[in-house]
C-alpha cells in the first residue's frame, strides 16, 4: 500500500534489508516496533508512526532526538467515535445484563433510561476524544470532557486540571478513557480517582491499559462501586489467558480492536507527509518528548 501511494520512494520491508542497506534508510514508517528494530538505522531523519499512540516510541526517539510523527487520520477518529458510541449504547441499553439473563433463561425487563439522562465523561479531548464527543452529542447523550488545555466543543462541557477531572468523574454514568499513556497519565484512574466516580458508573478504556490501575478497577467492580468495564487495552497484550479479567462477570474484554489503522487512508496520509518533507523539508506536528504525546 505504501509503495503504491509513494511511487517515487523506495519502500523496503525492514526484514528484507541487509545491514549495508540499513545505513541508507532515511525515514522509518512503523507501527509498534521493538526499540532494537529502530536502532538498526543510524541515519534516520525521522520516524512516522502509523499508530496514534506512540508511548513505546517516545523514549527511543527522544534519546536520539529523532523527530517523531504519529498518525492523525480523520478515518481513525471516526472509527474510534463509532466504537465509543457502540460500547456506550452497549452499557446504556444494559446489554451485559440481558446477555447474562439470556444464558439463565431469565425474562426480566430493566427500566429504560433515555440517552439524555446519561452523562458520558470523556478523558482526553484530542483527535479521537473530540470525534467521540461529537458522535455522543449527536446520539443525545450529555457529554463532558477533560483535557490538559482548555477546549470549546459544541454541546460538550469541558474541564481541565485536577478539580476538573474530579467534576467529570463525579458526574459521569460512563467514563470513556481516550488519554495517551504518559508519565502523567499512568494509573490516572487509581483508587482515589475511582472513589471520586459516581456510584455504579461504568468505564470504557479504549486508550492504553496503563492509564487504568487494573487492581483498583477490579476492587471497585467487586465492591459494586463500578458496574461494568469495557476494556480494549491491557498492561500486557494479548491479555494473558490466566488473567482474571477474562471470566469477570462485569468485564467485557476486547482484543484491541476499537480503532484499527485503516491501511488505505493511513498510507495516503504518510505519503502526503513524506512528499511535503521531500519538497520543503517541513514535517507535520511532532510528538512532544517532554509531554510524551
Ligand atoms: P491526542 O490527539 O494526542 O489527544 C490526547 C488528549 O489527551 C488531548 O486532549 C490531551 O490534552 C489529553 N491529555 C494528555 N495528557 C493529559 C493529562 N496529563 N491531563 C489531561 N489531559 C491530557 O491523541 P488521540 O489521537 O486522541 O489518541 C488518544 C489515545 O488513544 C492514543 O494515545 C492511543 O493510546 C489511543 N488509541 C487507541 C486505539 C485502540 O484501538 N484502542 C486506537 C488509536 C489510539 P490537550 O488537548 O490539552 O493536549
Amino acid at each position: 500500500m505504501l509503495a503504491q501511494v509513494m511511487p517515487g520512494e523506495r519502500i523496503v520491508d525492514d526484514n528484507a534489508l541487509s545491514d549495508a542497506e540499513a545505513l541508507l534508510v532515511e525515514i522509518a514508517i512503523v507501527a509498534d516496533p521493538s526499540p532494537e528494530r529502530v536502532a538498526r538505522y543510524p541515519h534516520l531523519k525521522w520516524i512516522h508512526s502509523v499508530w496514534a499512540g506512540v508511548e513505546r516510541l517516545v523514549p527511543l526517539a527522544a534519546a536520539r532526538q529523532l523527530p517523531l510523527v504519529r498518525l492523525v487520520d480523520p478515518m481513525l477518529a471516526q472509527t474510534m467515535a463509532e466504537a465509543v458510541l457502540a460500547w456506550t449504547l452497549y452499557i446504556h441499553r444494559d446489554m451485559p445484563a440481558y446477555a447474562a439473563q439470556q444464558r439463565e433463561r431469565i425474562w426480566r425487563p430493566h427500566t429504560y433510561v433515555a440517552a439524555g439522562e446519561i452523562t458520558v465523561g470523556i478523558l482526553g479531548l484530542g483527535e479521537l476524544g473530540r470525534a467521540a464527543a461529537a458522535r455522543l452529542v449527536d446520539a443525545g447523550y450529555r457529554v463532558t470532557g477533560w483535557s490538559h488545555s482548555a477546549k470549546a466543543i459544541n454541546g460538550v462541557e469541558t474541564f481541565t486540571g485536577v478539580a476538573g477531572l474530579h467534576m467529570v468523574l463525579a458526574r459521569a454514568n460512563i467514563v470513556v478513557v481516550l488519554l495517551p499513556l504518559t508519565s502523567d497519565t499512568h494509573h490516572l484512574l487509581n483508587v482515589e480517582r475511582i472513589a471520586a466516580m459516581r456510584e455504579g458508573a461504568s468505564v470504557i478504556n479504549f486508550a492504553r491499559g496503563g492509564v487504568v490501575d487494573t487492581d483498583a478497577l477490579l476492587q471497585a467492580l467487586d465492591d459494586e462501586k463500578v458496574s461494568h468495564a469495557v476494556l480494549d487495552v491491557f498492561d500486557e497484550e494479548p491479555l494473558p489467558t490466566n488473567s482474571v479479567l477474562w471470566n469477570h462477570q462485569k468485564v467485557t474484554v476486547l482484543p484491541h480492536i476499537s480503532a484499527p489503522t485503516n491501511r488505505d487512508s493511513a498510507a495516503k496520509i504518510v505519503a502526503s507527509n513524506v512528499a511535503r518533507f521531500r519538497a520543503s523539508g517541513e514535517l507535520p506536528t511532532l510528538v512532544g518528548f517532554e509531554r510524551g504525546y
